[in-house]
């Protein structure tokens, strides 16, 4: 039954030739013409060279007998082309002919001029000029042609390797195992029977147990899924072929679904087998949901041949495909049916141990020095994926051999996770001493808020260093305790009373405000519309819901915004009103501490950076000198 199968696709792959090479077709066609055309416009004919003489006989002679009545002074005049010579007899009547010249003779137009005769015309060139004169103008249309089939196809395989995809198809014995794979545990579990299907295939076989064909792993970016993947086929021992979803959308149509067949024949010459499709959403995108520009026909014809395929091997045949994706919501609707990808694997972003795990896991080949505290770094990268974390170790690593350290020093790792949050160090970037100011008390402002306010994260270290992509200067909060999954309304109010601290410390102690703080109030706007919209923590709207998120992992992506006009205006005018009420608040708290904020100020101005500990300490200082309660919210809590 295979080898029929094999038959029909070879088969198949004839029959798309040229559907698949369009350009080569293209290619042949282009040659044959220049050729026709070179064969009627070179120098084959020759009437009327001469003009008006009055020719009365032609006779074809040989080349060296022509040279001969030159010598014999029997010439008038000649004329040469490249692969002829003739020569008009004194008195202008006879026409001696000689074909077949040889390709050049560089006497011949001495003895010409010996002889005083008349001449004109172009020497026979060697052969391998007219040929390239004849070639080059293909050359040049291929070369170009062969420039943007490898633009547009991203360099995967290319055009001449439309139909043949194994350049794109990573073909490996991974030796990674569930081991290296750490912080997944559910997923894990998942896939330990998949192993054990592909060790033991007959086993299963045997007794009719259907193992699911397809399995999707659903996952933000950098958690770990390829690894899994990875390690499903390390653990069974057997070969494991990847493909990116995005690199089956070619150019031409027909080149993804050929190169889907020989994917699944490779797969399956080798079952058992893995077979691991990363971004399946790029083919898999639902139908319904259209859009997107061209490479649609192309799209639909390879996510076809990925279902045929799938349905094509029976569960006897132990080939498993592995597919990832970050937005399982996209993916259509027939991908997920009984048969294909009807299992789905959630593969999440660690918790405190899981990240600690990854840590130790990317951590065997590293030196450490003894300050190094794995689990302090753990607590302060909550959110990170996987491949973040790989990132911090080797980062850290950097920094201490640009230190030239034997050994990496909690230091390095903790400025490793700095510069993951906000980016690197722009020590050169100049900013004059007028913008420093504003930076100094813009962020200032922001700290006191975040040390004051209650449910606000509190602060790590204050800087107005430049950093990554714009920002002059940051106030870095770290997650100071567990992994959180909630997050409660004062917690989001609190989050806008420090985002609104910048702006309003520009405008108390300066008296002028700034674009600075562009940034902050979008993001403080965002978080009262999601308020409002998506967790029904208004009066506006209530309970309602006017916004879902549309997916899980990208945060963005909102959808089905049908309500009233009136509704639209209502969640405006909340958002502008909730906005000023806290800003005036926040305007106010900052004037109560005015002495702390120019302390801050002060010190930032003078060495740039102050660490969370020293803020607490400004504060407090501030409170007892004025006499005041300390409004300090760690403090309130541990009252509480
Ligand atoms: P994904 O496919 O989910 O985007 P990858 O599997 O490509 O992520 O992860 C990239 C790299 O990050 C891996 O090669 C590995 O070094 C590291 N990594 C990611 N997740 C994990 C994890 N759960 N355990 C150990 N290492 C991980
Ligand atoms: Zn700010």
């Amino acid at each position: 039954m295979n080898s029929q199968n094999n038959n029909q696709n070879n088969n198949d792959n004839n029959n798309n030739f040229f559907n698949d090479n369009p350009m080569l077709a293209f290619g042949l066609f282009a040659l044959v013409i220049i050729i026709i055309f070179k064969s009627f416009s070179g120098d084959g004919s020759f009437n009327n060279i001469m003009g008006n003489q009055r020719i009365v006989k032609t006779e074809t002679v040989k080349y060296s007998e022509i040279k001969q009545y030159i010598k014999a002074n029997k010439v008038e005049s000649v004329k040469i082309t490249s692969s002829t010579i003739e020569a008009i007899a004194k008195g202008g009547t006879v026409r001696f002919v000689a074909q077949n010249v040889p390709a050049f003779d560089d006497k011949l137009i001495p003895l010409l001029e010996e002889n005083n005769i008349t001449y004109e015309g172009r020497m026979g060139e060697p052969l391998v000029n007219e040929l390239i004169s004849m070639l080059l103008p293909i050359f040049i249309f291929f070369g170009i042609w062969l420039f943007l089939a490898k633009k547009m196809s991203k360099g995967m395989g290319g055009i001449l390797g439309a139909g043949k995809s194994d350049r794109m198809i990573n073909s490996e014995k991974p030796d990674v195992k569930f081991d290296d794979v750490q912080g997944v545990q559910e997923a894990k579990d998942e896939v330990v029977e998949i192993v054990d299907f592909l060790k033991f295939p007959e086993r299963y076989i045997e007794l009719g147990a259907k193992i699911p064909k397809g399995l999707l792993l659903v996952g933000p970016p950098g958690t770990g899924k390829t690894l899994l993947a990875k390690a499903v086929a390390g653990e069974a021992g057997v070969p494991f072929f990847s493909v990116s979803g995005s690199s089956f959308i070619e150019m031409f149509v027909g080149v993804g679904a050929s190169r889907v067949r020989d994917l699944f024949e490779q797969a399956k010459k080798v079952a058992p087998s893995i077979i691991f499709i990363d971004e399946i959403d790029a083919i898999g995108k639902s139908r319904a949901s259209g859009g997107q520009m061209g490479g649609n026909d192309e799209r639909e014809q390879t996510l076809n041949q990925l279902l045929a395929e799938m349905d094509g091997f029976g569960t006897d045949t132990p080939v498993i495909v592995l597919a990832a994706t970050n937005r399982p919501e996209t993916l259509d609707a027939a991908l997920l049916r009984a048969g294909r990808f009807d299992r789905q694997v959630l593969v999440d972003k660690p918790d405190f141990a899981g990240r600690l795990a990854i840590l130790k896991v990317h951590s065997t080949d590293v030196k450490f020095d003894d300050s190094v505290d794995l689990e302090v770094v753990a607590k302060q990268t909550a959110g990170m994926a996987g491949a973040d974390l790989a990132n911090i170790i080797n980062e850290a690593a950097l920094l201490a051999g640009r230190r030239n350290k034997k050994k990496i020093e909690q230091s390095e790792l903790l400025e490793a996770i700095e510069r993951a949050f906000v980016g690197l160090e722009k020590k050169n970037r100049k900013v004059s001493d007028v913008e420093k100011r504003i930076v100094a008390y813009h962020e200032s402002g922001h700290a006191l808020m975040a040390e004051l306010t209650k449910g606000a994260t509190r602060v790590t270290k204050v800087s107005i260093i430049p950093r990554g992509l714009g920002a002059l200067g940051y106030t870095l909060h770290l997650p100071d305790d567990e992994d959180r999954f909630l997050k409660r309304k004062y917690e989001l109010m609190a989050e806008i009373d420090v985002l609104l601290g910048g702006r309003a410390a520009e405008e108390v102690f300066l008296g002028e405000i700034s674009t600075g703080a562009g940034n902050d109030l979008d993001r403080a706007t965002a978080i009262l519309k999601d308020m409002i919209m998506v967790y029904g923590m208004s009066d506006v709207a209530g309970l309602m819901v006017l916004s879902r998120s549309q997916s899980s992992f990208l945060g963005g992506g909102q959808i089905n915004n049908d309500f009233s006009e009136q509704m639209s205006q209502d969640i405006d005018a909340s958002i502008k009103a909730t906005l000023s009420e806290r800003y005036e608040y926040v305007k106010k708290t900052l004037k109560e501490y005015d002495g702390a904020i120019e302390n801050m100020t002060a010190i930032l101005l003078d060495v740039e950076v102050i660490e969370g500990d020293k803020v607490q300490e400004i504060i407090l200082d501030f409170e007892k000198e004025n006499e005041m309660e300390s409004r300090m919210a760690h403090l309130k809590e541990e009252e509480a």
